[in-house]
């Protein structure tokens, strides 16, 4: 499905984000940058070795932050590494970790001119955020972005199974 924000465009998708072929894709990544299983395993191995150099030369990343790689032999031209945070309750601070992780991604978009970005669905895998919760915050966050920031023509979600997706929808 697709929604216009103003004159951008978000959009849900059932899918694989190694597939996409927006400018920059987001990974959900750990704090070490060291990849991992989950969509994280599934970009470097699409992405090829050139990302985990790049990765490793940055050497980490704190969680609710991201950071930006090359895109190896992806589609997209750039990878954001975002860390979310493991959930624990919920009342660790996860709602505001889960939500700065989104905006660092856009914030890296807009820093570099990137018009679009894919998301998968950040810490609701092994980090284990109810993907309820997790599908609101980051909802919430790419609109309320996206009504302030036009240069991002569009932002697509890529939820992997039907699940997934129609929690997102
Ligand atoms: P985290 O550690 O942040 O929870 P995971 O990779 O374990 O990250 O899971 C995050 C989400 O990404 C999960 O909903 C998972 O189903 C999904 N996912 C796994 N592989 C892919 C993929 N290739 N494309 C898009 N989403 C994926």
């Amino acid at each position: 499905m697709q929604i216009k924000i103003d004159s951008s465009l978000l959009e849900l998708v059932e899918g694989d984000i190694t597939k996409q072929d927006t400018e920059a894709i987001a990974n959900a990544a750990n704090s070490n940058l060291a990849g991992g299983g989950g969509v994280d395993g599934a970009i470097h191995r699409a992405g090829g070795p050139s990302i985990m150099d790049e990765c490793g030369k940055i050497g980490g990343c704190p969680t609710g932050e991201a950071r930006l790689t090359s895109g190896g032999n992806l589609l997209a031209k750039y990878v954001f590494h975002a860390v979310g945070p493991i959930y624990r309750g919920g009342t660790h601070g996860e709602p505001e970790l889960l939500k700065n992780a989104y905006l660092s991604c856009l914030n890296l978009a807009s820093k570099n001119a990137v018009k679009s970005v894919a998301f998968p669905s950040i810490s609701t895998g092994v980090y284990g955020y109810p993907i309820k919760e997790a599908a609101k915050i980051a909802l919430t966050t790419v609109i309320d972005y996206l009504k302030t920031h036009q240069e991002i023509n569009l932002v697509r979600f890529v939820l992997f199974g039907s699940d997934a997706y129609s929690k997102y929808e």
